[in-house]
């Protein structure tokens, strides 16, 4: 089976306790795929100058955000790591010089568990995580992305999480159901129109292309992510938009399947 590369947007880690159309849609996430073997998460939140990929045999649950409601900080996703295809990773990278790509045993950071475990709450299916380069352009996650590909074809989710828009300086003083921002959405809705239209040298880019880019992604880190399951996806075929919300006023929650 091949398994559609996604990418989502993890939004604030509250997400996983407030009721709003994303959580709803994270929810039945695992509804549009088959069920994988395995799960190859990148997360905006692990960020490292070379690719990193985690070989842990129990990945632990990482809180790296502060000042949250308890609740949070007692979530677990007890899923088993996959420390067969972080070496395969390893493996697929190198080969695509792209490395060197180090080993660490690490856990999932709130980008990787908070989709996971609304999406897979059993977590029963083995899961390892990649890092992305900050410092590095949309083109050389595109490349990590044309790199995994084959995964696709052995039952792996490449599961990429970040936000379609995130701005957090704007994000204090607005309530979860607030209707976006204009500038948010100008942005929201030309990343949505451009995936949907296969315009991948236009979404290379973003910055200088895509309305109020910079004002969306002050530092690109939590769109990179969408790069690497662009990148994955077959040559061609656009993507297909499996979500669209805003929260907060300011941050897009899209998820798109790349096939
Ligand atoms: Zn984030």
């Amino acid at each position: 089976m091949t398994i559609p590369a996604l990418f989502v947007s993890h939004g604030a880690p509250t997400v996983i306790l407030d009721e709003s159309p994303v959580r709803t849609f994270l929810a039945k996430l695992a509804d549009t795929v088959e069920k994988p073997d395995a799960i190859l998460a990148v997360s905006a939140h692990w960020e490292t100058a070379a690719p990193q990929v985690s070989d842990a045999e129990a990945p632990e649950t990482i809180y790296d955000f502060y000042g949250f409601p308890d609740a949070l900080y007692k979530l677990t996703y007890p899923a088993p790591g996959a420390p067969d295809l972080a070496e395969k990773t390893r493996k697929l990278l190198t080969d695509a010089d792209l490395g060197p790509v180090e080993t660490e045993a690490r856990g999932l950071d709130h980008g990787a568990w908070v989709p996971l475990m609304l999406g897979w709450p059993d977590a029963d299916i083995p899961v390892t995580q990649l890092s992305i380069q900050p410092h590095k352009d949309p083109v050389w996650h595109y490349r990590l992305g044309e790199a995994l590909r084959p995964l696709r074809d052995e039952g792996v989710l490449i599961l990429a999480s970040g936000n379609l828009t995130h701005n957090l300086r704007e994000f204090r003083g607005h309530a979860i159901d607030d209707a976006p921002e204009e500038w948010a959405s100008a942005f929201g809705e030309w990343a949505g129109w451009a995936i949907a239209e296969g315009r991948t040298e236009d979404l290379l880019d973003y910055r200088a292309k895509a309305p109020e880019a910079v004002r969306n992604h002050p530092t690109d880190e939590h769109l990179l992510p969408l790069y690497v399951a662009m990148g994955a996806g077959t040559p061609g075929e656009p993507g297909r938009h499996l979500h669209k919300s805003y929260t907060y006023g300011v941050l897009a929650m899209d998820a798109f399947a790349f096939s």
